[in-house]
């Protein structure tokens, strides 16, 4: 294997840690962040990734509290709910766990978190400010694939980023996002001929599909970064990302594992939004990273 492997749980460690300090300094000035995270239904995938979220918060000092709700709840119920929930004052930021049960549109519930509370970065607040490079609450997950390549120590001006995928909660916020960070950005979909042609000619590749084992060595050039955000089970109850690792290792430059990588970026982006949220709702001192 020729690629360094980015130990995205040792990057997150580190960023927790300093998450940790200033909710201490935040807790001196009487301030203690506070997340709710709203679950709707028994999907297991949902739960375990709150859960993931609690121990998070804990492990930095921000308070949590979850609200199980029932999967026969009416949109109306739930948005009520959510309301009642943006009136609490110990509550800086707000996230419905996604997806929610067919019958409630996600649209709905995204717009009635405000846009100040939203720590997901979802809010079209939030996403119009991104676009434009106001501040905004970052989206987790692209926020943390940036750091992820920071991280490497690679100067993004005028490198290019080939990002495959184009969703709103992944592929279009990190084209963006590093677009902010000069570099020259393609973005490839279902629908894109030729693929393989453009994804070698990147410095960096990020696999956005959701697709096990899609991107092999004959995608990657030499010495290139690739993050890999795909995560998907298999029959054998293994999770597995989007990139075949063992031989796309043996071209790169660096590699994200999947598990292991991009994942435990996203939860510590949350807890810098959560930080970045109570400060702004305090009004004190400077913002946290993020
Ligand atoms: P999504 O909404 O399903 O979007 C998938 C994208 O991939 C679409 O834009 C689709 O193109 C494109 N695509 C599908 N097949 C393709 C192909 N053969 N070649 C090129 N592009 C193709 O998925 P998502 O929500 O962005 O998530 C993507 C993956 O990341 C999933 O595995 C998800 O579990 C994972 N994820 C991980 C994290 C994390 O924290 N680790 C967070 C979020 C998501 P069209 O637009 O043309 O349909």
């Amino acid at each position: 294997m020729t690629a360094t492997v980015i130990d995205g749980k040792a990057v997150a460690q580190s960023i927790r840690a300093e998450i940790a300090e200033e909710v201490k300094k935040l807790k001196q000035d009487g301030i203690e962040p506070g997340l709710a995270v709203v679950l709707v239904g028994q999907d297991p995938a949902s739960h375990s990734y709150v859960k993931g979220k609690v121990k998070a918060c804990e492990e930095v000092g921000i308070y949590s509290e979850v609200l199980r709700l029932q999967e026969t709840i009416s949109q109306q119920e739930l948005l009520q709910t959510i309301k009642q929930l943006n009136e609490k004052p110990n509550i800086h930021g707000i996230l419905v766990q996604l997806p929610l049960p067919p019958h409630i549109s996600e649209e709905a519930v995204l717009d009635v978190i405000p846009a100040e509370k939203d720590v997901d970065g979802f809010h079209p607040i939030n996403v119009g400010n991104m676009v434009i490079g106001n501040d905004a609450y970052l989206p987790c997950t692209p926020h943390g694939i940036v750091e992820l390549i920071k991280w490497t120590g690679t100067d993004l001006n005028g490198k290019h980023v080939v990002v495959i995928g184009r969703s709103n909660i992944v592929g279009k916020p990190v084209s963006l996002l590093l677009l902010q960070e000069n570099a020259t950005v393609t973005m490839c979909h279902s629908r894109t001929r030729n693929m393989a042609e453009l994804t070698r000619q990147a410095d960096i590749l990020v696999v956005a599909v959701g697709k096990a084992h899609l991107i092999g060595r004959e995608h990657v050039s030499p010495g290139a970064i690739v993050i890999d955000v795909g995560v998907n089970r298999m029959e054998n109850g293994k999770l597995v990302g989007d990139v075949r690792f063992d031989e796309v290792a043996e071209v790169a430059g660096y590699i994200t594992p999947v598990p292991g990588g991009v994942g435990p970026m996203t939860i510590t982006m949350l807890l810098a939004n959560t930080v970045k949220a109570a400060r702004a709702q305090s009004r004190v001192g400077d913002e946290v990273k993020g």
